[in-house]
């Protein structure tokens, strides 16, 4: 890995440094001194009123109309993309030297902090546990799978739904989706297996929901689909995500099959190490998309047996520690007979339990 780094660090340094000059068709006078005070707590849908704020990337001292234009063929076009890259890619992008890109990344987040876009660094510890039970969840509607997660899915985490194949993983997200978009909440679902099925989303919300099929389809403008057939569609996919994310202001992201497709493409021990770059570099977007964007995402990822292991459930997520690190929570998924079990595997909050839980028309309920 370390090697990987530092041949990162050369492509970076036989690039020339440009130095742009200064410019001044940042100031948008509109969006001047007229940010509210008011604290992002008590706003009702979690969100802050992101339009009013100023997130042009000109802005940052350095930043002129060349830098700009780097900046915006790579879709960075604001101050959240800025963070969301960090400043090692942005200065790879902009081929100006890191120390600078830090302090851009720096200057970027003490905007969002000073606009309540993010919450703050150095929160009061009470505050921040008032923060922590006032974020919204999304729920599955199944009682037991819920309370695995402590309600729901909550923004500011990734959480990883890892299992055999036909464990419940899409029918998860499904189900989620369902919930979210049912209280009129946005979903991006990133599809990179290409299972998901609109008429499944619709079947779920008329079995929950007494709606007709017209109103259940009508629903189904909430979802926002990409599909990715391959992993550089994914990776541009999610470098290009956040004006979707500001327009679309979801509920919910979910990525389906991510990790997997990495695995069908970098086949052999000789693609493991680029293979690994590109899964930390997928996962570090993920997690700050989940922290700057503040909305839960879900990934799902395979499965593979690991032979060493003498005692226990060999099966283990692939993708290795970059994956293991980058989520918050990671459930487990697997059948059980005719039910399915959902195991909190690791969480900064819960211990490690079981739910049940049995896949019918209406996604994932209780068992009876
Ligand atoms: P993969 O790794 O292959 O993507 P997965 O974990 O995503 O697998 P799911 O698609 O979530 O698997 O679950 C598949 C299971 O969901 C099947 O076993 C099927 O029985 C069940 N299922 C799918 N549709 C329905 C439905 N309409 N009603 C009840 N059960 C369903
Ligand atoms: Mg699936």
């Amino acid at each position: 890995m370390m090697e990987l780094i530092s041949e990162f660090d050369d492509k970076m340094v036989k690039k020339k440094e440009i130095v742009d000059e200064e410019n001044d068709f940042s100031q948008n006078p509109e969006r001047q001194g007229d940010v509210e005070e008011e604290d992002k707590i008590e706003r009702e849908d979690g969100y802050p009123p992101i339009d009013d704020v100023d997130l042009s990337v000109s802005q940052l001292d350095g930043v002129g109309a060349v830098t700009q234009k780097k900046l915006e063929t790579f879709g960075v076009t604001n101050l959240i993309d800025i963070c969301v890259r960090g400043a090692r890619e942005v200065s790879e992008i902009t081929s100006v030297a890191k120390p600078t890109c830090d302090s851009w990344v720096f200057k970027a987040q003490k905007i969002l902090e000073d606009n309540n876009l993010i919450r703050k660094s150095d929160m009061d510890v009470m505050d921040l546990m008032d923060y922590h039970e006032q974020l919204p969840t999304v729920s599955t509607g199944c009682t037991e799978v819920d309370e695995l997660m402590g309600g729901g899915v909550r923004p500011e985490a990734t959480y990883e739904i890892y299992g055999e194949f036909g464990a419940g993983k899409t029918q998860f997200c499904n189900t989620l989706t369902c919930n979210a978009i049912a209280e009129g909440g946005n979903v991006i679902w990133i599809d990179c297996e290409d299972t998901f099925k609109p008429k499944r989303i619709v079947e779920i919300l008329m079995a929950r929901e007494e709606i007709t099929s017209e109103e259940a389809k009508e629903k189904l403008n909430n979802i926002t689909y990409l599909y990715t057939p391959n992993t550089e569609q994914l990776l541009g996919t999610i470098n290009a995500l956040s004006t979707l994310l500001l327009e679309k202001k979801p509920k919910l992201v979910i990525l389906d099959g991510a990790i997997g497709q990495f695995r069908e493409e970098y086949l052999g021990r000789g693609t493991l190490a680029e293979r690994q770059m590109q899964i930390a570099r997928l996962m570090t977007h993920i997690k700050n998309i989940s922290f700057y964007f503040r909305c839960p995402v879900v990934f799902t990822n395979q499965v593979q047996s690991d032979p060493s292991m003498m005692f226990g459930d060999p099966i283990k997520p692939i993708g290795g520690n970059v994956v293991a690190h980058a989520s918050t929570y990671r459930i487990y998924f697997k059948k059980s007979g005719k039910k399915r079990l959902a195991r909190m595997v690791d969480s900064p909050e819960h211990a490690q339990a079981d739910a049940e839980y049995i896949l019918t028309d209406k996604g994932l309920v209780n068992v009876e």
